[in-house]
Formats: C-alpha cells, sequence, structure tokens
C-alpha cells in the first residue's frame, strides 16, 4: 500500500457485501473526526464497499481532535498528540499512503545500566504479544469489550496490575530507573504517575526496544483529514451530536439539541463518552455504566526564550540540557517538563512546556528572564482517561448496548491512550458494524452470499487479504503483519530532572 491512489483504487473495486438487516444502502454515522473517528470512516468504506453512506459528525470547524498544530516562522509544531512509533504500522502505512511526510524528532539517551537491559526485556515481551493484534484483525477477529481483546493476546496480567507493581516483579526493586525514568516519561506522556497500568506504562518505553520515532511533516491532524477525504464521507463540522435514540424502525435517531439529524442503521462513537455529552435512549436496553475514567488536564504552552542556566544549576558554559523531566522527586514543580524544539537564528529557542495547570508569569520569569520570553501557544487538553489498572476501575464495552449497532471506539482508550491503539479500536469497530449490518434482523448472517473482492484490487492493496468477519468475501487491508503498539514517548529526553538535582546524559 505505497500511494493513495492504490488505496482509493481498492475501496472503489469492492464489490457490495451484502446488508441482511440494511438492505442494499446501509447508513453509518460516526460521531467525532479524530484519527479515530477518521480511520473508522476509512475501515467502513474498506468493509461496506462504496453503497454505504457514511456520516461524520464533529463538534470543531475541523478534523483532527486532540491531533493539533500551530505554525510559527513557517515551522509546523504539535500542541496535542505528536509522536508516532516506526513500528505503528496503521499510523506509518496511512500516513505514506497519504502522500504526507514522515520527519524524524530528536533522539533519547539514558543511562541505567542493568535495571535498564531489565526493562527493555520486559518492554520487548509486551511488545511480542500486542504484535499479534494486526494478523487477528487481518482475519477479521473483532471483541466486544476490551478486556476481550487483552485476554485473546496475553496481556491481560499487564492491564490488570500498575506499572510500578509490573516493574517489582520484572526488576525485584524500586529502582532508581523506575522512580527517575518511569515516571518521568508517564507523567509526560500521561501526566499519569507510577500507579497507571502496565500496559500504558511500557508502551510510552517502546523505543527502548528499537525503532525510530516520527511525526508528519505536514501535521499530525493531516492523517486524519485525508483519511476522511478517501473514505469518501460525509462532513458535518460544528454539529454537536446530544443524543443517540433507537426508533421502532431498528434505526439510530441522532439528534443535535431537538434537531433530528438523520436515522442510521448502525453508529459508530469516536469521541470520549466522558466529554461527549451524549444521552442515550435506546428502548428496551440496559445502560452501561457510567464512564469512570475522569480526564487529566494538561496544559501544553510553547514558548520563545532562552532558558536560563541558573534555575537548574546548571554552571554558566557548561550548556543547558534540551529536554528538562520532572521525577518523583520534583513533584512541588508547576510544569512536567521542557523541551527545546527549535533553535532560532538568533539563538531563542522555541519550548514546549506541559504543566497541569497554566504556567503563570512569576515562573516564566524565573526559567527565562524577566520579561525575556513570549508565550506562542497554549492550548488547555482534556488530555487522557486515568489509566487505571483494570481491576479497579473495568473499561466500558464497544458493543455498548447489547443487541445493537452502536459500537464506542474510545473503550479502548481506558487502557491505552495513543493514536495506533484509537486507529486499533476503530478498525474492531468498522468489522463489528459490518457483522451487524450483515446480519438480517433475526441476528441471522445474510452476507454468505457477499461477492468477493476483486483479484486487481486485492493484490493492488499491497496487502494480505482477510476474511470479513461477517462471513463475507475477501476484505482488502493493510499490510500489517507485524507492529507495536502505542504511540512511543513525547519525550526525546536527555536529561531528567527531580526538584533540586540535574542528572546529566551520558
Ligand atoms: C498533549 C497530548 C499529547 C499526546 N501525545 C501523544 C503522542 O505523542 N503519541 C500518541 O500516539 N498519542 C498521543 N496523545 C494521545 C492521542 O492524541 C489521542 O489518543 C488520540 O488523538 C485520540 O483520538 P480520538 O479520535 O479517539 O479522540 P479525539 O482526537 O479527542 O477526537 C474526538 C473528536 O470528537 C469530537 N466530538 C466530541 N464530542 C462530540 C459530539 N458530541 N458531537 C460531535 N463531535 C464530538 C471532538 O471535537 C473531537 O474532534 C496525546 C494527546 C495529548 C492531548
Amino acid at each position: 500500500m505505497k500511494h493513495a491512489h492504490v488505496v482509493i483504487t481498492a475501496l472503489l473495486a469492492w464489490s457490495a457485501p451484502a446488508f441482511g438487516r440494511a438492505k442494499d444502502r446501509p447508513r453509518i454515522a460516526v460521531i467525532g473526526s479524530g484519527i479515530g473517528g477518521s480511520s473508522a470512516a476509512f475501515f467502513l468504506r474498506q468493509e461496506l464497499g462504496v453503497q454505504a453512506v457514511i456520516d461524520v459528525y464533529e463538534a470543531e470547524p475541523q478534523a483532527g481532535g486532540r491531533l493539533l498544530e500551530f505554525t510559527y516562522l513557517n515551522s509546523t509544531y504539535e500542541a496535542g498528540g505528536s509522536i508516532i512509533y516506526s513500528g505503528n504500522r496503521y499510523m506509518s502505512d496511512l500516513a505514506t499512503s497519504m502522500g504526507l511526510t514522515k520527519v524524524e524528532p530528536p533522539k533519547t539517551l539514558w543511562r541505567y545500566g542493568m535495571s535498564l537491559f531489565w526493562l527493555k526485556r520486559t518492554v520487548a515481551k509486551a511488545l511480542d504479544k500486542f504484535l499479534t493484534i494486526y494478523a487477528l484483525q487481518n482475519e477479521g477477529f473483532t471483541f466486544a469489550t476490551p478486556a476481550e481483546l487483552w485476554s485473546k493476546i496475553g496481556l491481560n496480567d499487564y492491564v490488570n496490575m500498575t506499572i510500578a507493581d509490573h516493574l517489582w516483579s520484572a526488576v525485584g526493586e524500586h529502582t532508581l530507573l523506575e522512580r527517575e525514568l518511569v515516571y518521568a516519561v508517564n507523567r509526560v506522556n500521561y501526566n499519569q504517575d507510577n500507579d497507571l497500568n502496565a500496559l500504558a506504562g511500557l508502551i510510552s518505553l517502546v523505543t527502548l526496544v528499537g525503532g525510530d520515532l516520527f511525526k508528519i511533516k505536514e501535521g499530525n491532524a493531516k492523517v486524519a483529514q485525508k483519511l476522511l477525504g478517501v473514505a469518501g464521507a460525509r462532513l458535518h463540522f460544528e454539529v454537536t451530536v446530544t443524543g443517540v435514540a433507537s426508533t421502532d424502525t431498528q434505526q439510530y435517531k441522532l439528534l443535535a439539541g431537538n434537531e433530528s439529524l438523520g436515522e442510521y442503521d448502525a453508529v459508530l462513537i469516536a469521541a470520549p463518552l466522558e466529554l461527549a455529552g451524549i444521552a442515550f435512549n435506546i428502548d428496551g436496553a440496559t445502560d452501561p455504566p457510567a464512564p469512570q475514567h475522569p480526564f487529566q488536564t494538561t496544559h501544553a504552552t510553547f514558548v520563545r526564550g532562552r532558558l536560563r542556566s541558573e534555575y537548574f544549576s546548571v554552571e554558566e558554559g557548561k550548556g543547558m540540557p534540551q529536554t528538562v523531566l520532572l521525577t518523583e522527586d520534583g513533584q512541588g514543580e508547576v510544569f512536567s517538563s521542557i523541551a527545546l524544539y527549535e533553535r532560532l537564528e538568533d539563538g531563542d529557542g522555541v519550548y514546549k512546556l506541559f504543566s497541569r495547570k497554566p504556567l503563570h508569569t512569576g515562573l516564566l520569569d524565573g526559567l527565562f528572564g524577566a520579561g525575556a520570553w513570549r508565550t506562542l501557544f497554549h492550548r488547555r487538553w482534556s488530555a487522557y482517561p486515568k489509566l487505571q489498572p483494570q481491576h479497579s476501575a473495568a473499561a466500558p464495552p464497544v458493543i455498548l448496548y447489547a443487541g445493537h449497532g452502536i459500537f464506542y471506539v474510545n473503550a479502548l482508550e481506558a487502557t491505552v491512550s495513543a493514536m495506533e491503539v484509537l486507529v486499533i479500536a476503530a478498525r474492531n469497530a468498522a468489522l463489528l458494524a459490518r457483522q451487524w449490518l450483515a446480519a438480517d434482523a433475526d441476528g441471522a448472517d445474510a452476507s454468505a452470499a457477499a461477492p468477493s473482492l476483486a483479484t486487481e484490487a486485492s493484490s493492488s492493496s499491497g496487502g494480505s487479504s482477510g476474511s470479513g468477519s461477517g462471513g463475507g468475501g475477501a476484505v482488502p487491508s493493510l499490510d500489517v503483519q507485524r507492529a507495536p503498539p502505542g504511540g512511543g514517548s513525547d519525550t526525546g529526553a536527555d536529561v531528567v530532572m527531580g526538584a533540586a538535582d540535574v542528572l546529566v546524559e551520558l
């Protein structure tokens, strides 16, 4: 799958599967146009063919959601989801196929001896298990709850214990590495301490086992925007969906206040229910448990200036670190990290700061010198759910209502919040929607007679063909045989800092 036109050819050549429930022209609504919603639209088109009507509703004026860039002096900076691991094959292949440019962020250096060796081993072990997702999805595997997925690929233990407990069992002691590196990376990535679940914690460290990081030169949100175009979805921007209600005709009505937006055979929810403000009215069905994963606030602030060495107790002329992360000892600090993103011609730097609260003038004066800095961009994010182990807060189901066609993409985000994970979740939701639509109103599978994908399209998609979960013909698939999870670390760090100490890279 090397070029966008190859994908489009594959999509258009795909003959129509049979839809027991929705007859010949299914109507599907996707709520949200972040990477989850946009890739869901893409996979829906793959699964359902050209005759399906796919409507995407987005509250904001543009697609991308938590992927958002800003431009300063001709450079593009990511204020939300930034870094993609080269092994994230969905994100990597989709970006390439959309004709986007991958560029490399700075590399990371650490200094933790044997502990690092053990950490690498445990990351690699989790990664190997995670990699099996891609082959399973190519074969049409679906999961109705996140727990089903983790159990299928052997990651149950990881999602049910904290990263701190996992490292204790893997390394045997609470090491400097755990207190500094793991704490710092997870604080930057998830604004959470070492009580998050072990899978999310290890995914943050995935680059330890090799592979590069990249971001999209044109802006990561372009992946979402291009996917929507290729999917041929009808886009409805600045429309906030407030309700989903079942109808007498076994469809779902979408509402914006009192206004009906339309009736659909299936609905994919690609926004966190904790934030989306959607009320459900599904006749005769039991509501799923209320969302239990409160979102963490993170402020991303870009500042132009020069860091003062005195603030970090670095001797004048010894060279300032490019990146500073707070360790466990630095919890009193207002910011979680500072990273130099670009050195400008006059010697000023463009720095990205993450913090739990807005940065105040006194702090910025201390960091950069009184009045010697300028805020270029600031965004307050409801960034990620609290990624607890599942035993303390079960993830919500993907099939929100048993026996109904409402699929929750962001259910998987309760365990790990990263672009690649949302694309995996989107593909799962599209496969489930196909199964749902293929069944007739009594639940029997009506897709047995579905015509199969034209051979030419199958080979031009460049991927292996898996059988659709609806039992129909071959489904055009991405070439995603082996790929690691997660977004990699957003740190690119070379120094880890406690409140009073500075550790210099080796
Ligand atoms: C600061 C920050 C840094 C990050 N760094 C990384 C990283 O380096 N690597 C990585 O892989 N991941 C990273 N992430 C996580 C990653 O960005 C997210 O996991 C991912 O983008 C979520 O995508 P999504 O489509 O599920 O949700 P969103 O991007 O939140 O999209 C949901 C969309 O739904 C819309 N919406 C919500 N409610 C409604 C409604 N009722 N009606 C209509 N529309 C609605 C919203 O406006 C939004 O556009 C980071 C996130 C943040 C905030």
